[in-house]
């Protein structure tokens, strides 16, 4: 499977914001946008106002690049999300957090999305009882995640390491329900828009692919 290799606080420092791809780091001084606020590659940018086409495929990048998704398969998505009912924004931030990449993230099963990837990749989860290793799965209410139990008191040295004091680093958002002791995870509604802290705004992401 394709895949971006270059180094990814690159892609931050490009869009100039925090897309927050590496996990402990992200929230650390060593963060590349604290340190330099550039774009990388240009030490002398030029500063001219952005066109509205500029702006709107900024926001698609960093869509992409938030949720660590390739080109063609953001088209698919799109797609879905324009023959959905609804908003088209609505729905693509939809399909984009139901990944269960993003989901293992949501539910503080990981650093980042690209752990989160990583993690299902190598067959760590089962959806429903079964085993799920396809970060692209998109995830529906009701659906059960559960991380594979690998010590041998049952618990998961990883996962162990990822809490603080035995809760998740990170507040799990309201349409997910993550259970600690058993190491899962239950999709509870569809996702939120309204939880989605990712600074996307979807409607330009639209206006882009509507040209
Ligand atoms: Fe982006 Fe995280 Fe790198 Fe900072 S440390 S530039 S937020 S990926």
């Amino acid at each position: 499977m394709a895949r971006y290799k270059d180094a990814v606080c690159r892609q931050c420092r490009r869009i100039g914001e925090k897309l927050f791809l590496k996990g402990e780091r992200c929230y650390s001084p060593r963060c590349a946008v604290e340190k330099r606020r550039r774009p990388p590659g240009n030490s002398n940018p030029r500063r001219r106002r952005p066109s509205d086409w500029a702006i709107q495929l900024k926001e698609k990048q960093k869509a992409r690049w938030t949720y660590g998704i390739l080109e063609r398969q953001f088209r698919r998505y799109f797609e879905m999300a324009r023959e959905s009912s609804g908003a088209t924004g609505d729905n693509l931030i939809q399909v984009l957090e139901s990944r269960l990449d993003n989901v293992v993230y949501r539910l503080s099963f990981s650093e980042s999305r690209k752990q989160g990837r990583q993690l299902v990749n190598h067959g760590h989860f089962t959806v429903n009882g079964g085993r799920m290793d396809i970060p692209s799965y998109l995830v529906k209410p009701g659906d059960v995640i559960e991380w594979k139990r690998a010590g041998n008191n049952g618990s998961n040295p990883e996962y162990i390491e990822i809490l603080t004091d035995g809760l998740p680093k990170r507040p799990v958002p309201s349409w997910l329900r993550l259970d600690v002791p058993n190491l899962s995870g239950e999709i509870v509604t569809a996702p939120h828009v309204s939880e989605v802290n990712t600074n996307i705004e979807a409607r330009l992401i639209v206006e882009f692919y509507s040209k």
